[in-house]
């Protein structure tokens, strides 16, 4: 018997320094080699990650693959509990929980760990959530709701409503986690009983946690009350395919924030990774395997066929966009122009009266709203627009982002005796764009697809170029 046996297709011959991998059943279709191939990539690790399918002896391969020196594993549905009595020790959250979802490798065997309760936390922190003090509207009661439950508790919600279909098990969650934490937060109601939530609760965070929404004509899950997910004030949906269940539109519907299961399908990863190898992964990395998920579960739906130019003023965003607008029969747009008409104040108003602050979470907002509703479009984004993290992995979204790329000579050639800059009235104008080009050029090329040089180009040229990327990207047809 050897571990490769069990190895899914196309597994079966690589060779790697050191191996990781998963046991499900099925197993196939799983993501998981993205995540983990992803780092290992990006921070030059030696490690392959292998989707074994485990029929059944699941301690017998558990006794395997450490023999065979594999260095960690993740454990899938539906072998979560049953792994447990093959491990050598097992984390207390993991135990408390009463599910392990990782084992790594330890003296004698594995040790088992849970990072789908951590990891979903951690999603939601990401999205600028905080459970601490909040009141937590679960919908399902299944093996996922289990860890959610005690993820709220051990995060100091204050109350905890599990509705679901068979109220029964919601009730042996509650009591049991109650029990455990020496509280009386967690109630369990039927669907009838929704309007007890509402009655009592002014706003909630609803997590849902049933399968409803998986297929493509579901609906609502449970409760079918608009009402009921009017009063939330954020919510999150486990499923993470299709992106966009009934839940998270009708909570998009009303503005509130609402985001999907990819996150925490992420970040267990992301903290499997962590546990094998005692390595921190840099959340430059975090978001590169964020953006190859998305890019493999929603393919085109990820991407849009604008384009977007990026780079210093002066680099030629607008003259350049406004040529391959005409060129193509596309739409140009500014961002700048596009702020200041939807916020009806100038960029220095804005920055006057409302802060930096606000206008960068207008940026932010704005690059969310412009994903939703263009196609066929040019865009030229503010000089600031892609220094902040989160509007990097968006504009990727928005489209493909090249980065024009131009020297301080350059660009100083090109500006000196403009008067609109406020940034260049200083002394030295020329050693400041030298400084801001130093630090915003990393950033500029972590937001891009693709960097363009413009030095020595035409307008004409820089366009050809481009051009010629996005018809090969299918940009244009
Ligand atoms: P599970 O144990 O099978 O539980 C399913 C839940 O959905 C139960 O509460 C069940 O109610 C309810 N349900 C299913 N069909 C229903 C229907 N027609 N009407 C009413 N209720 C219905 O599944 P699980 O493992 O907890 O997973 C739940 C969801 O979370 C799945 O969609 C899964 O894809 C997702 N998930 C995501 C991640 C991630 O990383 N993002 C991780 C784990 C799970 P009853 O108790 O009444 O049957």
């Amino acid at each position: 018997m050897k571990m490769m046996d069990r190895a899914i297709d196309g597994y079966k011959n690589i060779v790697a320094g050191k191996y990781i991998g998963i046991f499900g059943n099925p197993i196939k279709h799983t993501l998981s080699p993205i995540i983990h191939d992803t780092i290992s990539m990006s921070m030059n690790i030696d490690e392959k990650y292998i989707p074994f399918h485990i029929e059944d002896n699941l301690g017998e391969y558990v006794k395997l693959a450490y023999e065979e020196g594999i260095l960690g594993l993740n454990i899938t549905v539906p072998y979560k509990q049953d792994v447990m009595p093959y491990l050598v020790d097992i984390d207390k959250a993991a135990k408390e929980i009463g599910a392990v979802n990782t084992l790594v490798r330890v003296e004698g065997g594995y040790k088992g760990y849970n990072t789908d309760m951590p990891g979903l936390a951690r999603a939601i922190s990401s999205e600028g959530i905080s459970l601490e003090g909040a009141t937590v509207v679960m919908l399902g009661a299944g093996g996922a709701a289990r860890a959610v439950a005690y993820m709220c508790l051990k995060y100091n919600a204050s109350k905890v409503y599990i509705i679901n279909r068979t109220v029964e098990k919601a009730k042996n969650i509650a009591d049991e986690l109650n029990g455990f934490f020496g509280v009386d937060k967690i109630s369990a109601l039927g669907i009838d009983e929704y309007d007890k939530v509402m009655d009592k609760e002014s706003e909630y965070i609803i997590i849902q946690c049933t399968s409803i929404g998986l297929k493509k004509d579901d609906g609502l899950p449970l409760v079918s009350n608009d009402d009921f997910y009017k009063k939330a004030s954020a919510g999150v949906d486990l499923i993470y395919n299709p992106a966009k269940t009934p839940f998270i539109k009708c909570l998009e519907n009303y503005g509130i924030k609402a985001f999907n299961g990819l996150k925490m399908l992420l970040y267990q990863g992301v903290m499997a990774y962590e546990l094998w190898n005692e390595v921190v992964v840099p959340e430059e990395i975090v978001d590169k395997v964020y953006y190859e998920l998305e890019k493999k579960l929603y393919g085109e739906e990820a991407k849009g066929n604008n384009i977007v130019l990026v780079g210093y003023m002066g680099s030629g965003k607008t003259s350049v966009g406004k040529r391959i607008a005409n060129e193509f029969g596309y739409k140009f747009i500014d961002t700048d122009e596009y702020i200041v008409k939807k916020e009806n104040m100038t960029i220095n108003e804005i920055f006057k009266t409302k802060g930096e602050e606000y206008f960068r979470n207008l940026e932010t907002s704005v690059i969310k709203e412009l994903i939703e509703t263009t196609s066929n479009s040019v865009f030229s984004t503010g000089g600031g627009m892609p220094l902040r993290r989160e509007n990097a992995m968006l504009l990727k979204k928005l489209g493909n982002v090249y980065f024009l790329r131009t020297s301080a000579d350059n660009i100083y050639s090109r500006v000196k005796d403009s008067k609109d800059r406020p940034l260049l009235l200083c002394d030295d104008p020329k050693q400041r764009i030298i400084d801001m080009l130093e630090e915003r050029t990393p950033k500029y090329a972590y937001a891009a697809d693709y960097i363009i040089d413009t030095d020595g180009k035409n307008i004409n040229e820089i366009m050809t170029i481009i051009g010629g990327i996005a018809h090969e990207e299918g940009a244009g047809e």
